[in-house]
C-alpha cells in the first residue's frame, strides 16, 4: 500500500497516524503450543479457485439493456472475505448512482453476493439473490479465511487512485469485520498473528504504514528475531469461520425480506430475461465465462484441515521450500494452506503438495517449540 495513500485516508477517517517502528528491548518468543501435525488429525485436503485479476476488483455499472442496469462486482482473487464489506459498500454507490430502480437481481451466492444483498436490503432495495451454487458449496466456504490484503492484485497493473480506492474499501471492512467480532453468531474473532520472513516483505502488507489494520504490530529482525528467521512481524489479526459466516449472513439476508433462488445462468443474454430492473454481477471466477471477461484468471489453492486443537489460538505465514505456507486456528479445526497455482483450474487434490504443507508446518512447529 503508498504510503501517502494511507496518510491521507487515515486523515479521512480519523484514525490514528503512523508512527515510526519503535526500537524494541530484546525478548524472548511467547510460548506457544505446539501444532500436532500428524497426518491422522486430517480430516480433509479440499482445493479452490481464486477469482484473481491482476489489475484488481471490479466495480462498475453500465447500461444492459433498455430496461436494465448492470453492476459487476467481482474478481478479489485471494481477498474475497477480506474486502467484502468496502467493494460492496462501493457498488451499491455505483448501482444507486447509476439509476434509482429498487428492484435489484444480486447474481451469486458467496461472500460478495451475500454482503452486497445484505447492504442492498438494508438500504430498502427489495432483492433477489440468484446462484448456481450456494453456501456451503462456494469458493467462499473454501477460504482460510484470514483477513489480509494478500493475492488481490499484482502491483505493476494497478495505479494510484486504485491504491487509492482499495485502501477505503480495506479500512471500511475491517472496521465492519471489528463489530463483528462483539457477536458470536457470525464465526470472526481476533487471534495473534505472526508473519515470519527470511527478507522484509518486498510489498508491505503487514509495515508500521497501516497500524489501525494491524493492531499491535511489531517487528522484530536480525537477532531479535525469533524461530531461526530473520524476521518476525507480530500483530492481531481476524479471523473470520466462513461455515458460519456465510451462514449468518444468510440468515441475516433472508430475515431482512431478501430471498434466496437457486439458478444457472449459461450466458449474459439470460440475465435480459429477469423481472428486475437492476442487475449486479458477483459471479465470481463465473464473471469470465458469463461476460467475457478474460483478465479473470482462477490462482489454484488447497487446503489441508486438520481436527480443532486445544492451546492453537495464534496464526502464522511463511515462505517454505520455494512457495507459502499458513496457519490458521478455527473453533472447529485447524487451516494449513500455501499453494498458489496461478491459471490452475484444477480442484483435484494433489497429494504431493499436501505433503509439502504437512513437512513444512511440522518443521515449523517443532522451531516453536524449541522456543528460540
Ligand atoms: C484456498 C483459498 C484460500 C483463501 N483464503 C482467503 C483468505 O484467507 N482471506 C480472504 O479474504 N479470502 C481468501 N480466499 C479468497 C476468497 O475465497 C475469494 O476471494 C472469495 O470467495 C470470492 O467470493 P465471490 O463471492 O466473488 O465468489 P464465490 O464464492 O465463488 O461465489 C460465486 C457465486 O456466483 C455463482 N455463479 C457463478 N457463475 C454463475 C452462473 N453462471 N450462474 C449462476 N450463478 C453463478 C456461484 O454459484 C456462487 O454462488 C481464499 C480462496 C481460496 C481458494
Amino acid at each position: 500500500m503508498h504510503r501517502r495513500a494511507f496518510l491521507s485516508l487515515a486523515a479521512a477517517g480519523g484514525a490514528a497516524l503512523a508512527l515510526p517502528p519503535v526500537a524494541l528491548a530484546r525478548s524472548g518468543p511467547p510460548q506457544l503450543e505446539r501444532l500436532n501435525t500428524d497426518p491422522t488429525r486430517i480430516i480433509r485436503t479440499v482445493a479452490g479457485l481464486r477469482p484473481f485479476r491482476a489489475a484488481g476488483y471490479v466495480v462498475r455499472a453500465e447500461r444492459f439493456s433498455r430496461r436494465q442496469t448492470l453492476v459487476h462486482h467481482y474478481g478479489h482473487g485471494g481477498a474475497g472475505v477480506t474486502m467484502s464489506w468496502g467493494t460492496a459498500a462501493e457498488a451499491v454507490q455505483a448501482l444507486e448512482t447509476a439509476t434509482s430502480e429498487r428492484s435489484c437481481a444480486v447474481i451469486g451466492c458467496g461472500v460478495i453476493g451475500l454482503t452486497t444483498g445484505l447492504e442492498l436490503v438494508r438500504r430498502g432495495h427489495e432483492v433477489t439473490i440468484y446462484a448456481e451454487a450456494l453456501p456451503p458449496y462456494t469458493t467462499s466456504n473454501i477460504a482460510g479465511a484470514y483477513w489480509g490484503i494478500a493475492g488481490l492484485y499484482r502491483r505493476t497493473d494497478v495505479d494510484e487512485p486504485f491504491m487509492a480506492r482499495m485502501g477505503v474499501a480495506a479500512l471500511r471492512s475491517h472496521r465492519a469485520f471489528q463489530h463483528l467480532a462483539n457477536d458470536p453468531r457470525y464465526g470472526v474473532y481476533w487471534v495473534q498473528a505472526f508473519d515470519l520472513f527470511t527478507r522484509p516483505p518486498a510489498d508491505p502488507m503487514g509495515a508500521p504504514d497501516m497500524p489501525w489494520l494491524y493492531p499491535g504490530f511489531r517487528r522484530r529482525t536480525g537477532p531479535d528475531a525469533w524461530w531461526g528467521y530473520e524476521g518476525v512481524d507480530q500483530f492481531h489479526q481476524l479471523m473470520i469461520d466462513p461455515d458460519i459466516y456465510l451462514r449468518a449472513l444468510m440468515a441475516e439476508f433472508e430475515g431482512a425480506g431478501g430471498r434466496i433462488r437457486m439458478a444457472r445462468f449459461e450466458t449474459a443474454r439470460d440475465l435480459s430475461r429477469l423481472r428486475e430492473r437492476v442487475i449486479v454481477n458477483c459471479t465470481g471466477l463465473g464473471a469470465r465465462a458469463l461476460f467475457g471477461d478474460e483478465a479473470l484468471e482462477p490462482v489454484r489453492g488447497q487446503l489441508t484441515i486438520l481436527l480443532p486443537q486445544p492451546g492453537i489460538d495464534y496464526a502464522y505465514t511463511t515462505s517454505f521450500e520455494g512457495g507459502s505456507l499458513y496457519m490458521f486456528p478455527r473453533r472447529g479445526a485447524i487451516v494449513l494452506g500455501g499453494s498458489h497455482g496461478r491459471g490452475n483450474w484444477s480442484t483435484d487434490i494433489d497429494l504431493a503438495d499436501q505433503d509439502r504443507m504437512l513437512r513444512g508446518h511440522s518443521e515449523l512447529a517443532m522451531r516453536i517449540a524449541q522456543g528460540v
